[in-house]
């Protein structure tokens, strides 16, 4: 016994917090002790200030009394030892935790745990809910097999400064123990359990957005309706997360200049004088353009806090990704990669999202276009689109059961190509540039692009792929390892695939906000036979066309709730890793109408 808790954890061993969040679900204790997620919201971080001060460690518990020994006398009750943040472990149960605070007899006869909790005292017939009452049994369980009597023990609840009794009976003991068991169970095991249904316990849940509960069990329904012959008629999901993100990228392309931290902010310098700085709680990546620095204790913090640094070149040619070691868990990679052989699997990924992309290219040529290329080009795709059904895993149009010869990711590839060729013979429609020829339009080219527009559909795509390179690489996925693009050195197959239903409606239509709103000029550009350069002024506009494109909301299409864009690739990261894992059956990808 002593009051230091082991720092690595044998990995059959249960702890007393574990008990909490397994009784309180499941699925928050895979997500935690699995797969070792974590995010802290309101009362989570209410909840670790009011441990501050049982953090604490003061008082040695004293030695527990042999059995026999009376520890009490005739002189009265001497004043009970009270001994903060006191670690316990037995190696036969295979069991351990640290206790908020121990209330002993000195002598060492009884013990009492007094576990503390934010908030007031709960308005339920027992005062308290039972993840905390099995929490502090499994305390109880602890300070016994160390020889203590241990009968009872509090709750105390910062909010209204109140203890509130728990009697360890019988039916509490075996049913904590219980617990311990399923916990040993459930740690040996890497598939997600079912999210809670419609459960009030998930609006203050602080894992709602990573485990998407309603988001789950909406596409589970909708699925096994449709394989009924029915439609799904089940209310909508309750956005169970903030609609937009706190925190946002932080850009940097001034050159020469210097990241550097104080506290818990970046600060950039240049020449020794501050021309910026960012909050570590408001910033979600660090976007470094061309010859930019950053100090080890930068960089370090940021990776500390999960947050990547992204490096560019000055031309927004991406170099690569700091990052701390994120994920610790390779599950969703081995899924990955499994997916990734699976032709059946790759074609129920692929077909839906080549469709929306395709659905999405329209969509924007409907609001933005004009004239006979636009009706045309619109007809055009909507005839195409329904050669495809997104609902299917398998290819119906004629066209490819006419030619046996092609393979169906080849015949996938060319009916999005086809539909790329028709959505940019129409794009120019979309440009209001009155009389600047300087951005005029006539076909996508790159590497290097040769004209304003196609100069900032590069930039606007390489900032994309960014974007989802970041947000798969969060969710624990290999984004180099694609399941429509083949992998290939240098080129990140699977952020490629993931952005194809977005580069319309986000990147393309920050390019059109650019141009048609006048934040570009032809002199932000300089055009040569070598190619087209984008100046300062170019990229600075583009950045917040993006940004702002990115922070707008939108409607959903298929949880029907709004949201930022921002938010809105995050959860499809995620579902993307349901998917792979086996979580839900098929994902659809937003769209607009
Ligand atoms: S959001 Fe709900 S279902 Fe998901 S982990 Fe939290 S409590 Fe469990």
């Amino acid at each position: 016994m002593g009051n230091e808790l082991s720092s690595t954890l044998p990995e059959d061993w249960v702890t007393v917090d574990m008990v909490n969040r397994f009784t309180f679900c499941p699925r928050l204790f895979h997500l935690m002790y699995v797969e070792g997620r974590w995010e802290d919201n309101a009362f989570t971080l209410e909840g670790k200030a009011v441990h501050r001060r049982v953090d604490r460690i003061d008082q040695i518990l004293p030695e527990a009394a042999a059995p026999e020994k009376e520890t009490r006398d005739d002189e009265g009750d001497p004043p009970p030892v009270v001994a903060r943040s006191v670690s316990l472990a037995h190696d036969e149960l295979g069991f351990m935790g640290k206790l908020d605070l121990v209330s002993a007899d000195p002598e060492g006869g009884e013990a009492v745990p007094v576990e503390t909790k934010r908030g007031r005292v709960p308005n339920v017939p027992l005062r308290s809910y039972p993840p905390e009452r099995a929490q502090l049994m499994a305390q109880g369980l602890l300070l016994r097999r160390h020889g203590y009597r241990c009968d009872h023990g509090y709750l105390y609840f910062a909010g209204s400064r109140t203890r509130v009794r728990v009697d360890f009976d019988e039916t509490l003991e075996r049913e904590t123990l219980e617990t311990i068991a399923a916990i040993r169970a459930a740690r040996a095991v890497s598939i997600m359990p079912p999210p809670l249904e419609d459960s009030p316990k998930c609006w203050g849940c602080s894992l709602c957005g990573i485990c998407l509960p309603d988001e789950t069990r909406e596409l589970r329904e909708a699925a096994e309706a449709s394989e009924a012959g029915g439609t799904d008629v089940g209310t909508d999901p309750r956005r169970l997360f903030p609609a937009r993100d706190r925190a946002t990228p932080f850009y940097i392309q001034e050159q020469g200049a210097r990241v550097g931290k104080t506290g818990e902010r970046l600060v950039v310098t240049k020449e020794r004088e501050k021309i910026g700085e960012s909050r570590l709680i408001e910033t979600s990546q660090v976007v470094l353009f061309g010859n930019v620095q950053v100090s080890a204790q930068a960089l370090h913090l940021c990776m500390e806090k999960g947050i990547p640094v992204v490096h560019f070149s000055t031309g927004a040619w991406f170099h690569g990704i700091s990052h701390g070691t994120g994920i610790e868990n390779a599950y969703s990679r081995a899924a990955q990669y499994a997916a990734a052989a699976d032709p059946a699997f790759c074609a129920r990924f692929i077909i839906p999202l080549i469709h929306a992309k395709v659905t999405n290219q329209r969509a924007l040529l409907l609001r933005n276009g004009s004239g006979e290329s636009r009706e045309s080009a619109c007809r055009a795709l909507a005839a195409h689109l329904r050669t495809l059904d997104p609902s299917s895993s398998t290819i119906s149009a004629r066209a490819f059961q006419q030619n046996p010869a092609v393979s169906e990711i080849d015949f996938l590839r060319g009916w999005e190509g086809r539909a790329a060729a028709l959505y940019f013979s129409a794009f120019p429609g979309m440009l209001k540039t009155g009389e600047l020829p300087d951005f005029d339009f006539t076909a996508r080219n790159r590497r290097p692009p040769k004209d304003p527009v196609n100069a900032l559909l590069s930039f606007a795509y390489a900032l994309l792929v960014k974007e989802c390179l970041v947000a798969l690489w969060a969710e624990g996925l290999d984004p180099w390892w694609g399941l429509y693009h083949r992998p290939r050195h240098g080129r990140p197959a699977l952020a490629i695939d993931f952005m194809e239903p977005f580069r319309p409606i986000l990147a393309d239509s920050a390019v059109l906000t650019c141009i048609n709103t006048g934040m570009v000029r032809p002199r932000d550009f300089i055009t040569n036979s070598n190619g087209c350069a984008m100046q300062p002024a170019a990229k600075k506009a583009i950045l917040r066309a993006w940004e702002q494109r990115l922070d707008q909301l939108h409607t959903h299409s298929e949880f029907g709730y709004r949201c930022s864009w921002r938010t809105i690739l995050r959860i499809q990261a995620r579902l993307l890793v349901r998917l792979l894992r086996g979580d839900i059956p098929h994902l659809p990808w937003p769209v607009v109408r």
